[in-house]
C-alpha cells in the first residue's frame, strides 16, 4: 500500500529532508584528496546529533546481508554503486568519484539523499557519468506530478541514461518514504512492465535515486556483504532526492 502523507507531515519530512540536504552540502565540500571515508562519517555523525536527529541506516537490518548496517553514511568510491562503508583507509585521492548517500529521521519522519561528488580534475567519462546522472534525475523529478504514472519516472531516468550511453543498474531502486525509511513503492530507474504502474497522487513521497555504470550494468556485491560495486569494474554515480507529489506540481524535500 502506497501511505499518502498529509500537508502536516510532509511538512515533518521537509524538516528531515532539509537537514539530509545540509548534512550532505557540508560533506560535499568537506570531500577533498587527502580526506578518508570516514572523516565524513564522523562529520555526519556529528551534525546528526547536534540536530537532535536519528541517522536513518544506522542499524537498519537487511536481509541479504544478515545483519544491520553500522554507519549513519554509505560512501561508495569509483566502481562501487552503493551501500559502501566508512573506512579510516579509504582516502580520497585525485580522479576518484564518491557518492554519499545519508538519511535521518526527525520526529518520526524520514528523509534520504544522495550526491556523488568528484576529487579534483576528473576524467572526461567520468564528468559526463555525473552529469548524465545528475539530469536524469532533475528530468525525473519534472514527472513527479498528478495524473503522472510511475513509469513516466522510471521510463524518464532509463531513456535519457542509455541515449547517453551508461547502464542503469538493475539491482538497486528507489522507494516510498515517510515513516519508514522504505515504503512502497519500489522506483527502479528502468521501465518493467511486469511491476504496477500507479498513478501518481497528491501526498505521494517518492525517493527517486538513479544508480548509473559508466560501462556495464551488472552488480555484484563484495565479501564485505554490503559493497555493490560494478561487476566490469567501470565508475558509478547515484544521485538521489525525495520528492513528494503536491497541487503545484513536484516538491524536492531534499532541497532548498
Ligand atoms: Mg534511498
Ligand atoms: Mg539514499
Amino acid at each position: 500500500m502506497i501511505v499518502i502523507k498529509t500537508r502536516t507531515e510532509l511538512e515533518k519530512m521537509r524538516r528531515s529532508g532539509m537537514l539530509v540536504h545540509n548534512i550532505l552540502k557540508a560533506l560535499g565540500e568537506m570531500a577533498v584528496e587527502g580526506v578518508s571515508t570516514w572523516d565524513l562519517e564522523v562529520a555526519a555523525v556529528k551534525m546528526m546529533q547536534d540536530a537532535g536527529a536519528k541517522p536513518a541506516f544506522k542499524g537498519y537490518y537487511v536481509p541479504a546481508a544478515g545483519e544491520r548496517f553500522k554507519y549513519v553514511l554509505c560512501t561508495s568510491v569509483n566502481d562501487e554503486i552503493v551501500h559502501g562503508m566508512p573506512n579510516p583507509k579509504r582516502i580520497l585521492k585525485k580522479g576518484d568519484i564518491v557518492s554519499i548517500d545519508t538519511g535521518v529521521s526527525l520526529d518520526g519522519y524520514f528523509g534520504d539523499s544522495a550526491i556523488t561528488v568528484g576529487i579534483g580534475e576528473l576524467s572526461e567519462q567520468a564528468k559526463k557519468l555525473l552529469a548524465v546522472t545528475r539530469e536524469s534525475l532533475e528530468l525525473a523529478i519534472d514527472k513527479v506530478r498528478e495524473g503522472n504514472r510511475l513509469f513516466d519516472i522510471c521510463g524518464t531516468v532509463e531513456e535519457y541514461v542509455v541515449k547517453n550511453g551508461f547502464s542503469i543498474v538493475r539491482e538497486y531502486v528507489g522507494h516510498g518514504i515517510g515513516t519508514q525509511l522504505h515504503e512502497e513503492p519500489q522506483v527502479p530507474n528502468y521501465v518493467d512492465k511486469r511491476n504496477e504502474n500507479p498513478r501518481l497522487r497528491e501526498g505521494m513521497v517518492l525517493a527517486i535515486e538513479p544508480m548509473v555504470n559508466a560501462g556495464r550494468p551488472e552488480a555484484k556485491v563484495l565479501k564485505d556483504k554490503w559493497t555493490a560495486v560494478a561487476k566490469d569494474g567501470s565508475y558509478s554515480a547515484h544521485f538521489e532526492h525525495c520528492v513528494a507529489v503536491t497541487k503545484n506540481g513536484p516538491w524536492v524535500l531534499t532541497r532548498p
